[in-house]
């Protein structure tokens, strides 16, 4: 496994352990709630290119030519 990801994956789990001990499981649930919510509309954003699919419709998959 690469060392950088491995490092860093383990520094997020850190963080996380980190936050749920200060703040709680329920504090860490809604951080990462809002995190993949749309602060807009509350829907579910993707986790690919962050946008929410109700404010921000991917407009076609496939793009058809109109001539
Ligand atoms: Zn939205």
């Amino acid at each position: 496994m690469d060392h950088r990801y491995q490092s860093s994956y383990n520094m997020s789990v850190k963080d996380n352990l980190a936050f749920i001990k200060a703040h709680g499981v329920e504090a860490f649930t809604k951080k990462q709630y809002k995190e993949y919510h749309c602060s807009n509309c509350g829907e579910l954003k993707s986790v690919h290119n962050g946008k929410c699919f109700k404010c921000q419709p991917i407009q076609k998959l496939v793009e058809i030519k109109k001539d």
